[in-house]
């Protein structure tokens, strides 16, 4: 099936659950987990997402985990999904709290964050120490 068909048959799914099982349908075991927040420690992640959904005139849905950005299909769906106020990560970067299902940045992107905080100057808040839950589950 070529994209086009695709954009085709996605204009002709009426809720954003169609398209959830459309794309399931298409790319199976792409999307590993669909989560309502980042996790508390981070919040310039809940923050940047806000401020990019407002900017579009849209309201935050979910953050949704995937596997690889490596097809046209793929790309085609995350920038449907981006367009309709979700947010979408690789899951090799981020993985969600196994208490409360908040979404938490695996360690590589914990260090970059880290690094860029020391070299620019970010002012943003996150834990001393990267953990794979949030600092109080
Ligand atoms: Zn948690």
């Amino acid at each position: 099936m070529s994209i086009n068909e695709i954009k085709e048959n996605l204009k002709n799914l009426k809720t954003i659950e169609d398209v959830f099982l459309y794309i399931n349908s298409k790319e199976k075991d792409w999307i590993t987990d669909i989560c309502d927040n980042f996790s508390d420690d981070y919040p310039h992640l809940t923050m940047n997402w806000n401020f990019l959904v407002k900017k579009i005139n849209l309201e935050p849905q979910k953050i949704i985990l995937v596997n690889k950005f490596d097809t046209d299909t793929k790309i085609l769906f995350s920038d449907l999904l981006f367009t309709s106020g979700f947010i979408l990560k690789s899951n090799e970067d981020y993985s969600k709290c196994p208490t409360c299902n908040k979404v938490i940045p695996k360690l590589n992107i914990y260090n970059m964050i880290q690094e860029k905080k020391e070299s620019e100057n970010l002012n943003v808040s996150i834990p001393d120490e990267w953990k794979a839950t949030c600092s109080r589950c």
